[in-house]
């Protein structure tokens, strides 16, 4: 490691590489926090030549390759870990080479004829968005993370947002790919679609830094809708807002948005904003439609009579661009505002068919109880993702080991139903466990070999979204961590 260290500084520069205990204290976890492990050094390219370098003297040590944008994946996938002999992830003791790329942050180009925009992959999503201000166009991932995630990290984790019910996740507005594979090889997918080829684009996004390190990424722009109508609906129970929400996409409106906070969330929104909530009010829908002005009046009647049909004993309509932020504001507000719940917390996610929002957050409460861990909930409703925040002490390992006991329950109960362990965070290291719950023996099996085509040795992100085999997966993991 240490001719390894002084190889990369001689490629990259000093200031480029950082190995000192303390700069790499701040690498040794991202937003999920309940596990930690120090790389063994961080680098900082600023072009794909730099990233090949770096990848090819990494290969030459045998140090894993820990791609990193913003760091605020929910699941684990930066986690540093090294690598086995036979190329399966390390019990944590070696950690690897984490490839930041923060600096390749450029927006290359905004070509509004062909809709499309090219941008390195540290671009924060947010960013782009605000360079197309005035154009009459937007990216339409919109990650609650926006402000801080990068479009190579929404890219590797397929994220999902709030308005991805109508627009789609991420892999619908990815074009094309530039990015560098474990052999050190440069990949360029795309822009344009080739009916002929296989979609090597889709299958690499949402491959968390496991087949290749994203560098640039060509994006679909969306025209920004003519109008909007913003809604905000109070429910006396999650039973009565699961119903409107399932009753308004059964009669063929899709909102751009449908959210849904619980009675636990909108205690602590109220606490800290003072938004006027009534006291015993169970759960709320914030639920925005847009589209051509049109068709939008006879949308939002149609769903304001749904709301009051399942019970809705009060629906405010935004009437100006100021109310409709005040609308959202409750909703964005609400994350940080479990802060004055407790003084950690984990956010689950999960998917369910829509119709079982209802009983997904009735056994949530149930799970909770049994582990005596609170919590609370906000969901992308009208997609079906559950996001419950686990509160917990993290200074009491009793508290984080129930708190994680109770997440895996949540999963496994999100399968029972029908769903996913996953609806837009991602595997990372926390499910990495509970990938043969999900997927057959099978299944697994064609993603190794899918995993081994792209990187052979093995190097790129180890112990993530895929279990190296026989169900072995990273000790560390979730199930680790409750034992
Ligand atoms: C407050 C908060 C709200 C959030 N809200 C949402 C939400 O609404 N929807 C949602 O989907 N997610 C959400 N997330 C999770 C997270 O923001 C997303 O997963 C996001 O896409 C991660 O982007 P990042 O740049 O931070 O990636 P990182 O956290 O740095 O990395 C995430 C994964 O992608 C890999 N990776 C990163 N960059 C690259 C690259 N260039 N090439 C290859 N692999 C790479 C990493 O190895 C890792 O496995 C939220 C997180 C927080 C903290």
């Amino acid at each position: 490691m240490p001719t390894l260290i002084s190889q990369l500084r001689a490629t990259l520069g000093r200031q480029n590489v950082l190995s000192a205990p303390s700069e790499l204290a701040v690498y040794d976890c991202d937003a999920f926090t309940i596990e930690r492990h120090r790389p063994e050094a961080v680098v900082l390219p600023s072009s794909v030549e730099q990233v090949v370098e770096v990848v090819k003297l990494c290969r030459r040590y045998g140090a894993s390759v820990i791609a990193r944008g913003a760091g605020t994946s929910l699941a684990g996938g930066c986690l540093p870990l090294g690598r086995q002999g036979d190329g399966s992830a390390a019990q944590p003791s070696t950690g690897g080479v984490v490839v930041m790329l923060s600096r390749l942050n450029r927006i290359l180009e905004l070509d509004l004829r062909n809709r499309m925009a090219v941008v390195e992959a540290g671009v924060q999503n947010l960013r782009l968005t605000q360079a197309l201000a005035g154009t009459g166009f937007h990216f339409a991932p919109d990650p609650s993370s926006q402000g801080a995630s990068t479009i190579g990290g929404n890219v590797a984790t397929n994220a999902g947002g709030p308005h991805t019910l109508k627009y789609g996740v991420t892999v619908n507005h990815v074009l094309g790919l530039e990015c560098v594979l474990g052999d050190a090889s440069v990949l360029k997918l795309g822009p344009v679609d080739d009916p002929a080829a296989l979609d090597l684009v889709g299958l690499l996004t949402g491959s968390e830094g496991t087949l290749a390190i994203v560098t640039k990424v060509w994006v679909r722009l969306t025209p920004n809708p003519q109008q909007y109508r913003a809604m905000r609906a109070i429910f006396a129970s999650v039973e009565e807002a699961g119903n409107a929400v399932s009753q308004i996409i059964a009669a063929g409106i899709i909102p751009a948005a449908m959210e849904l906070m619980d009675q636990g969330i909108l205690a602590a929104v109220e606490e800290a904003y003072h938004f006027g909530f009534p006291p015993d009010a169970g759960a709320v829908l914030v639920i925005e439609v847009d589209g051509p002005a049109a068709d939008l009046d006879r949308q939002q009647e149609q769903i304001v009579d749904f709301c009051r049909r399942f019970g809705a004993r009060e629906v405010l309509q935004a009437s100006s661009a100021q109310e409709r932020e005040l609308l959202w504001k409750c909703r964005k507000m609400a994350v940080g505002a479990t802060g004055r719940l407790s003084p950690s917390y984990t956010i689950q996610d999960g998917v369910v068919p829509r119709s079982r929002l209802p009983q997904i957050i009735r056994r949530t409460a149930e799970i909770g109880r049994q582990h005596e861990i609170r919590i609370v909930n906000v969901a992308h409703a009208g997609d079906g993702n559950i996001h419950p925040l686990l509160l917990f002490d993290e200074r009491d390992r009793s508290q984080v080991d129930r708190a994680v006991a109770a997440g895996r329950e949540i999963l496994l109960e999100c399968i029972a139903l029908g769903g996913s362990i996953t609806a837009e965070h991602g595997i990372g290291v926390e499910k990495i466990g509970l990938m043969d719950r999900l997927f057959a023996p099978a299944d697994l099996e064609a993603m190794r070999h899918v995993r081994q085509a792209f990187d052979p040795a093995g190097l790129l992100n180890p112990g993530k979204l895929i279990p190296e085999g026989s169900g072995i997966g990273v000790q560390s993991s979730a199930e680790g961590a409750a034992s």
